[in-house]
Order: structure tokens, then C-alpha cells, then sequence
């Protein structure tokens, strides 16, 4: 039997992907990816003017659907919308945000329930949406975003944390769910990744960058993994890619760590 040609695992030629947070940072280089390799993309965020001069640039590849995440309307909207161009063959749960650093005795009430609506709902809302629609369908990847602090305690970012690490636990029962029919669940554990939700560490109130903080800041986070360097968005979204993929085939259940090799288990 031959070799079947390693290009075509890996393309998405085809395919239709739905893209949560895809108007910024990583949720928008996968995006770019996605289309690079085949896939028409229907992109998602709350920010409805980003997301349609983005989809503009992307041309007839994408579509933009403006939606809030945390509100699960808006969600099952943008997946029947999805579903009217073609069955949904991988959804990538990538909107998120973080709240400035606070220490868990200080977190103020309101700061909990959106990072939960945001990170763990939207995240929930989502997975359910593409889970019903592609156990129809006896096929389909769905991608959670989560991050190297679900498992890392980290000063300050409690809540951001915890919704995280029930990313991760909604990754897996998920996967044992609809595993049966031939759908695949997993999560990307992005390390330090230079995108604007990383910038509140530098920015003044003013809105100008603090160069030599961030500098130092880029320096340290480098210092901390083994490839001596801080992550692109590129970097994850090509693992986001090999998820997504038939290459991934016999991969469900996962959180795969993508962070230098800052967090080794
Ligand atoms: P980003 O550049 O800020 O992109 C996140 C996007 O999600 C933004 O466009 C954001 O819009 C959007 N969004 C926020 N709330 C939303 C909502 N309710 N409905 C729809 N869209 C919403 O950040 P990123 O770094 O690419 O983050 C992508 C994912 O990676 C997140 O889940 C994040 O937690 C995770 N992550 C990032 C890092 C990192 O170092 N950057 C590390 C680990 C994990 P707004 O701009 O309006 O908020």
C-alpha cells in the first residue's frame, strides 16, 4: 500500500471552519491559515466592524458572522448560519479575554461572571452548537482554546485560571461524548503569545506602549522556555491547523501544550 501524500491530510481543502475570536490575535491567524489551506471560514466576534474588513480581506473564503459568545442565542445563530453554506467540519472556540491581575481576596463579583461567561460559557455554548450539528453529520473537530494557566498558578489571574482548567475538563467529557460517532474534541494550552490580550501588561492608561517594559517583559517570558523565545500567533494557530485536520484523526481528548517548552509535565 503506498504512502497516502502528507499534504492532503494536513489541507482543509473544502472543508468549512467556524472561528470564534477571529478578529484579533490568534483567532485571526487561524483564520488566515484555515483559508491558506482550503477551508472556507466563517468568522466570529463581537467586534462586527474588525470582523467585516477582515472578512473582506480574506475575500470569498470567509463570511462574517458578528456574535457574542456568551450569549447563547447569538451562538446557535452562528452556527445555523454556518450550517446553511455546509456542514460544519471543525469549530474553534477561540474568544477569550483576561481581567487585570487582582488577588483572589480583592476579585470583585462582576469580574467572575464575565470572565465565566466569556471563557467558560462561550466556550461551552459553542462546543454544544458544533457537537450537536457535527454528531449529525458522524464527523467533525472542534478546537478549545485554553492556556498554560489552566495549569500553572499564576498571581493574580484566579478567575481567568479557573475558566480555563473547566476548558479543559469540558474538553474531555465532551470528547468521551460524541467520541462514538466519529467527532473529535480538543484543546490548544497556548503558552505567552504576543497578541493584544497580552498588551495590558504595557500599555499606559494614555494607550501608549511602554517599550521598555514590554521589552522586558518579552525578555523574561523568553527566559522562561527551553526555545528561548516568546509565541507567535502563528505558532498556534498551525497546531490549531493539525487539530482541525485529518492528520489528527486519532486524537481526541487532548490539551496540547503550545508554549516553548515553558511547561513540561
Ligand atoms: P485577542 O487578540 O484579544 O483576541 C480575542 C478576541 O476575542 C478579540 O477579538 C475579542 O474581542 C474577542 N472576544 C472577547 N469576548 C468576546 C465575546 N463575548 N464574543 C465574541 N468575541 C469576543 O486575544 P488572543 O491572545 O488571540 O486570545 C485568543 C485565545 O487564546 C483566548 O481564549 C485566550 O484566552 C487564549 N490564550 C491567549 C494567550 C496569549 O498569551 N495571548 C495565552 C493563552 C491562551 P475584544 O477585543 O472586543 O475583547
Amino acid at each position: 500500500m503506498s504512502t497516502p501524500d502528507p499534504s492532503t491530510a494536513f489541507a482543509l481543502s473544502g472543508k468549512l471552519a467556524v472561528i470564534t475570536g477571529a478578529a484579533s490575535g490568534i483567532g485571526r491567524e487561524t483564520a488566515r491559515v484555515f483559508v491558506a489551506s482550503g477551508a472556507h471560514v466563517v468568522l466570529a466576534d463581537r467586534d462586527a466592524a474588525a470582523l467585516a474588513a477582515f472578512a473582506g480581506e480574506l475575500g470569498a473564503s470567509a463570511t462574517a458572522v458578528p456574535t457574542d459568545v456568551s450569549v447563547r442565542a447569538q451562538v446557535e445563530a452562528l452556527a445555523d448560519a454556518a450550517s446553511a453554506i455546509a456542514p460544519i467540519d471543525a469549530w474553534v472556540n477561540a474568544a477569550g479575554v483576561v481581567a487585570p491581575p487582582t488577588m483572589v481576596v480583592d476579585v470583585d463579583e462582576a469580574t467572575i461572571d464575565r470572565l465565566i461567561a466569556i471563557n467558560l460559557k462561550g466556550v461551552y455554548f459553542g462546543s454544544a452548537a458544533a457537537a450537536r450539528r457535527m454528531v449529525a453529520h458522524g464527523r467533525g473537530s472542534i478546537i478549545n482554546i485554553s492556556s498554560q494557566g489552566a495549569e500553572i498558578p499564576a498571581p493574580g489571574l484566579s478567575v481567568y485560571s479557573i475558566t480555563k482548567a473547566g476548558v479543559n475538563a469540558l474538553t474531555r467529557t465532551l470528547a468521551a461524548e460524541v467520541g462514538p460517532v466519529g467527532v473529535r474534541v480538543n484543546a490548544v494550552a497556548p503558552g505567552f503569545i504576543d497578541t493584544p490580550m497580552i498588551s495590558y501588561r504595557f500599555v499606559r492608561e494614555d494607550g501608549t506602549a511602554d517599550q521598555a517594559a514590554k521589552e522586558a517583559l518579552f525578555a523574561a517570558r523568553a527566559a522562561n522556555a527551553p526555545l528561548g523565545r516568546v509565541g507567535e500567533p502563528l505558532d498556534i494557530a498551525r497546531v490549531i491547523l493539525f487539530l482541525a485536520s485529518d492528520a489528527a484523526s486519532f486524537v481526541t481528548g487532548e490539551t496540547l501544550r503550545a508554549n516553548g517548552g515553558a511547561d513540561m509535565r
